[in-house]
């Protein structure tokens, strides 16, 4: 999930900003989007299930119209949540005016929070957490001189993950959780318009400057009169940037607590190499999240990097499942081995991770059938042993291929001849050369900085059916 927004004090086509900068985001979720322009308080919103460009056709950025403020959001849909009715950002309106919200990230008591509110009358329509968030603010506005102030008391009821972009008639607010688990950082453009983005790789797309990133538990309030920040809740709790960011989640041209993401991940491929060298012709990564670390483990190895695999660029959501006996195909048709690369090699394959292990037993199959003579596998992350409550999608421990087998017994299911992972300890080094003091790491090592969900009531978990027209 990703959040997007920018202000300005003049009008201005901020749709299309935020559609670029979306644009630059759909790596963090593909299943929906949408855009909110505010034009002198009148909200004009767009959103649907679907890619930013498929979703924002040039009639549908152009019906949005100007404005002056805009945010907007790109969200992946979890097993219960991939309906369009999920679609954000959400806006509201309440008794002291309105309001839109876009969220990237995952409460772990969402489900607390809204029994509360439903037993006072509150009604959800979608089973998001914004919408939850959203409710929890308007509820501290009643009693609130302004949104800041209700934001700022919200922020005390929220736990989790979470970094927010709220736009009122006149306000743009930008919140990240208190341990700053998921990245926000914002920028300015020459215009002097302020872009406020879930990475700087969007702020680069519409030639904005990264100033900072927010700090973890900070609120801050883009007005006409300028930027304010209430640190009322910062530095109350460690902080814990989320560590697969760096390994996964984020893009590599971006840049997340002063540190590169792409640095990171050579990083990592450099130290899965000092933890698990072995005897190799070629070092190749998996697309795309792999090369960078492959390249890492090449440099540190010593042993050439060699472009291995090709992943077919335009296959989107609308890729048509050739089915079941075709499997083969249906693999090949998305990522093809260069056989010069491959043939009578030792290869080492490196990706950013091993989930199910899903990837890895169809990739060493092209791989063999490309004329591989070893096939050494090394996952640039840890082995996953737990859940994520956070908002990435890791499916549960049953699904978790580390859980129930050893590095061993993984390498014979692989069909692969060894496989190594990067030690755990080493994650917490892998972006040394930036600013975080703290990170979670949880899905490897199972330390939840925060309490985990205790209320996991099924109506929570919203299943509604829409009809797209
Ligand atoms: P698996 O095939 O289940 O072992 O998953 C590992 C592959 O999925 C790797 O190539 C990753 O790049 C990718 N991956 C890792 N985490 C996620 C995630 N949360 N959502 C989608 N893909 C992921």
């Amino acid at each position: 999930m990703a959040v997007f927004g920018i202000f300005g004090t003049e009008t201005a086509n901020v749709a299309s900003s935020v559609y670029y900068g979306l644009y630059a985001l759909q790596h963090r979720g593909q299943a929906s989007c949408g855009i909110v322009v505010n034009d002198d308080g009148v909200f004009h919103v767009y959103k649907d299930s679907g890619l930013v460009n498929e979703v924002f056709t040039p009639n549908v950025l152009n019906a949005l119209g100007l404005g002056q403020i805009a945010i907007g959001n790109v969200r992946y849909g979890t097993v219960d949540t991939k309906d369009r009715i999920n679609a954000e950002p959400i806006v509201v309106n309440h008794n002291k005016g309105r309001m839109a919200i876009s969220l990237d990230g995952k409460l772990v008591n969402g489900a607390e929070l809204k029994r509360e509110m439903e037993l006072q009358g509150s009604i959800f329509h979608t089973g998001n957490d914004a919408e939850i968030i959203s409710a929890v603010i308007i509820k501290e506005r009643i009693q609130s001189s302004s949104i800041e102030e209700a934001v700022c008391k919200a922020v005390s009821r929220l736990k989790g993950a979470y970094s927010l972009l709220i736009m009122s008639p006149q306000k743009l607010i930008a919140v990240r959780d208190i341990q700053g688990m998921h990245p926000l950082c914002f920028g300015k453009r020459n215009d002097g318009e302020y872009v406020i983005a879930s990475e700087s790789c969007a702020l680069n797309s519409v030639s904005a400057n990264l100033i900072r990133d927010v700090k973890p538990g900070e609120i801050m309030v883009f007005t006409k009169d300028g930027i304010r920040s209430i640190e009322d809740h910062c530095g109350k709790v460690g902080e814990r940037l989320c560590v697969f960011e760096y390994l996964y989640t984020a893009r590599p041209d971006s840049v997340i607590a002063d540190c590169s993401v792409h640095l990171a991940r050579k990083r990592a491929g450099a130290m899965l190499a000092k933890a698990h060298p072995v005897e190799a012709d070629v070092v190749i990564g998996a697309p795309d999240s792999g090369i960078d670390a492959a390249i890492g483990y090449a440099e540190e190895s010593g042993i050439p990097y060699g472009l291995g695999l090709i992943k077919n660029k335009y296959i989107g959501r609308t890729f048509i499942d050739p089915g079941q006996n075709v499997r083969e195909d249906k693999v090949r048709i998305k990522l093809n081995p260069v056989r010069e690369t491959i043939e009578g090699k030792r290869v080492i394959l490196v990706d950013d991770s091993i989930v199910r292990g899903t990837t890895c037993t169809r990739v060493v199959k092209l791989l063999r059938d490309a004329g591989a003579k070893e096939i050494h596998i090394r996952s640039s992350a840890p082995e996953f042993l737990n859940i994520c409550y956070y908002g990435t999608d890791i499916g549960s421990k049953a699904e978790l291929i580390a859980c129930k087998y050893t590095t061993e017994e993984m390498a014979k299911i692989f069909g692969a001849d060894s496989v190594g992972f990067l030690p755990i300890q080493d994650v917490f080094k892998l972006a040394e050369s930036g600013k975080c003091k703290g990170y979670c790491a949880a899905c490897f090592n199972g330390d939840y900085p925060t309490e985990i969900p205790q209320d996991t009531d099924n109506k929570y978990d919203y299943k509604i059916s829409e009809n797209k027209n």
